[in-house]
């Protein structure tokens, strides 16, 4: 490591369908690599059927927040765990969203898009509508969309905030419409005073590089916006990969914090070099 750990959060259980190993284990692979703060996110429950298939089930949600907060406890003198939340935004589920997020005592709760309208664009088995759509309209799309999920003000950060790159198709280079809805995107997180997730899934996809793309970033740092950090962990193994690498870029635009969470609450640790 090149820098102190910073707190992770962003991981996932097998609830979501898509995730292994208990929390157990994200904290115990946390604590092999020295991080000292961890946060629980699985894909929240989510009304309508919506994206059933990839995330847990309302009546799962009980059993979630008791296997985090018993690790949480048990852990309590070697690591701090974090219970939150991967809610999705997507126009209309708004109220029950709020709902679910006003039940219970979260420390965070992130806000993802991962539809534009009925296309799950970043995942692999619709991964073929990208040969029917106009890319530059589904950049624009997507990132209006982020700005919608922050402009509600419901989430404490925002995930992964340029997931639309994840398979490798980029929007025409030097785009001004994508460079204008990417601006309007910042501009709403900055207002609803909510958090970037730097996050390094994207260097485990196809388009290998690190969420957002350091362009953004560096809009964002000029802004003032602030950053927290996310493996996305699908896998204990997961937790924490990546982290020097968003430090770096981090650092490189200026940003010399990042932001802690807990009960919904904010304090900045100062990002530091290890000598
Ligand atoms: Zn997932
Ligand atoms: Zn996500």
């Amino acid at each position: 490591m090149k820098y102190q750990p910073i707190p992770d959060y962003h991981m996932h259980t097998p609830r979501c369908n898509h995730a292994v190993g208990e929390v157990r284990e994200y904290a115990e692979m946390a604590i092999q690599r020295g991080l000292q703060e961890i946060g629980m996110s699985d894909h929240s429950p989510m009304p309508g059927g919506f994206d059933a298939a990839w995330r847990m089930d309302l009546n799962e949600l009980p059993d979630y927040l008791r296997e985090v907060e018993s690790v949480r406890d048990e852990f309590a003198a070697k690591l701090t765990v974090r219970v939150g939340l991967e809610a999705d935004f997507h126009p209309g589920t708004e109220e029950d969203v709020q709902m679910m997020i006003d039940g219970y005592a979260w420390d965070y709760v992130m806000g993802s898009v991962h539809y534009i309208g009925d296309w799950a664009f970043d995942n692999p088995d619709e991964e073929v509508r990208w040969e029917q759509i106009n890319i530059e309209d589904a950049y624009c799309d997507y990132f209006d969309l982020v700005a919608r999920s922050a402009a509600t003000g419901m989430f404490d950060s925002i995930g992964h905030p340029d997931l639309i790159k994840k398979f490798g198709q980029r929007a025409p280079a030097g785009s001004k419409r994508v460079d204008k809805a990417e601006s309007l995107m910042l501009e709403a997180v900055k207002a609803s005073e909510s958090v970037l997730e730097i996050s390094s899934a994207g260097l485990r996809k196809p388009v290998g590089e690190i969420y957002p793309h350091s362009r953004i970033v560096k809009k964002a740092a000029a802004m003032g916006v602030p950053f927290c950090f996310g493996s996305d962990a699908h896998a204990p193994v997961e937790v924490g990969h990546g982290m020097d690498a968003c430090l770096d870029v981090l650092q490189s635009y200026g940003v010399r914090e990042v932001v802690a969470f807990e009960k919904r609450q904010r304090r900045m640790i100062g990002i530091r070099e290890i000598r």
